[in-house]
């Protein structure tokens, strides 16, 4: 019945019955604990009780309402402003979508609107989506090719991933490295890179191998965009909603988009998405820009506002940050004693272990990882891998996951790393 295009049953061969907190039944109920979280779509939890009254009240309510105001969509939109970052709060639209391929194409065509540009930098390693449009921004070939369109309008820079980085920079520099090229492009005609009509950039590597840049990389980014008139657009879908221990991976450094994509825990499991941008932008945007039939679902719409009530309420960003330090150094002290472990990065309840040969050679083992992956899941965790070559694996727990969830985790991590060597 279904395509052979799925990937996740393959990684995790069960059928679910039912799913609560950071957790996950089958359907022969037996328990796995939920290291995947839908792809950081489930930062408030799965069946989070106070998200699931909303949902429930709004669907007594009205499901479907096109984009004619709602009470729903109105609280949504008010709350919002509340977290977005100091530099945009007060100051900005929002266009809702549906999925985060689609928050993306309706920020790049923003972009391309407000400039009059065609060419959009983006970065490798990245990961955008893969609809006809936004898949020449994501980096990976692959999924170019299978779409069957070109790269059209693009200019790919290397992201500073210190790990690969594939110039000579001192350790930290690697930022630094790739600001200066961007510069020496923009500012040399010759160079080959036409009038940008925006940059987009992920402030942590999402697919791309949970890559944290160093500090003054996006900062740097904001600075370039500033004195070349360049929108910065900033893809927060993996990022976004308390991943990182702050609301907003950008906030991390500071940094103010003039463009913010959003989507996976927007709707705390339900299809939403949207851009948040500068409201001056908004002043010569046409009726009918980037349109679509969902844009704004009120049941998914009152499942966001919850959810951000509910980070709000249960101060979730702080326990994020410290549950997600404690995690980190964990995992960099089962990384010391593995031959396997080539880095721990990451920042909150986002963090890579980049899975090698060995750490001297520093040669990606996509087999290890997918090994350990399988091992996990046979002792019941679901941990996911990412990365260039598939072979980091990631932790992206649902933010209310219990430390005992958390610990138990951990154990049978350290096991499956312990058991490769
Ligand atoms: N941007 C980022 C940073 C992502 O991680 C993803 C999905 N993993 C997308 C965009 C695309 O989102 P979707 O799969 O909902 O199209």
């Amino acid at each position: 019945m279904e395509t052979r295009a799925v990937i996740y049953s393959k990684a995790f061969p069960f059928a679910i019955d039912s799913a609560k907190g950071a957790t996950i039944r089958d359907v022969d109920g037996n328990l796995y604990i939920d290291w995947v979280g839908g792809i950081c779509v489930l930062n408030v939890g799965h069946n989070n009780p106070f998200v699931s009254e909303a949902v429930r009240s709004q669907m007594d309510r009205i499901w479907h309402a096109l984009e004619i105001p709602t009470e729903s969509r109105i609280q949504f939109m008010q709350k919002m402003n509340s977290v977005l970052p100091e530099g945009l709060r007060d100051h900005a639209k929002f266009l809702f979508t549906v999925t985060g391929a689609d928050a993306c194409e309706a920020g790049i065509s923003l972009a391309k609107h407000i400039t009059g540009k065609r060419t959009i930098i983006a970065f490798e390693g990245a990961y955008h989506g893969v609809h006809q449009g936004i898949v020449g921004l994501t980096s990976n070939r692959k999924y170019l090719q299978t779409s069957g369109t070109m790269r059209l309008g693009v200019f790919h820079l290397p992201y500073p991933y210190g790990y690969r980085f594939p110039f000579p920079a001192a350790k930290g520099d690697e930022g630094k490295v790739v600001l200066s090229y961007l510069e020496h492009l923009l500012v040399d005609e010759y160079s080959g890179l036409d009038d940008p009509a925006g940059i987009i950039v992920e402030p942590i590597l999402g697919e791309g191998g949970y890559v944290v840049p160093p500090d003054d990389f996006m900062p740097g980014l904001r600075e370039i965009a500033d004195k070349f008139q360049i929108p910065l657009i900033v893809d927060e879908v993996q990022t976004g909603f308390g991943r990182t221990g702050k609301f907003w991976g950008c906030e991390l450094t500071g940094t103010t988009p003039d463009i913010m994509c959003i989507s996976k825990s927007v709707g705390a499991g339900l299809p939403l998405s949207l851009i948040a941008y500068r409201a001056d932008y908004d002043e010569t945007v046409p009726d009918a820009f980037h349109l679509g039939t969902y844009r704004g679902n009120p049941v998914a719409t009152a499942a966001g506002a919850a959810s951000i009530d509910y980070i709000k309420r249960e101060n979730l960003l702080s326990r994020t940050e410290k549950l997600g330090e404690r995690a980190k150094s964990r995992f960099e002290q089962i990384a010391m004693s593995s031959a396997q472990v080539g880095e721990v990065r990451g920042r909150g309840f986002m963090i890579g272990n980049e899975i090698v040969q060995s750490k001297d050679t520093k040669v990606p083992s996509k087999d290890s990882a997918v090994q350990m992956r399988r091992m996990m899941f046979e002792n019941g965790l679901l941990m996911h891998t990412c990365g260039h070559f598939g072979n980091v694996l990631r932790f992206m727990a649902p933010l209310v996951i219990s430390e005992s969830l958390l610990h138990k985790g951990l154990e049978i991590y350290e096991n499956a790393v312990k058991s490769m060597s």
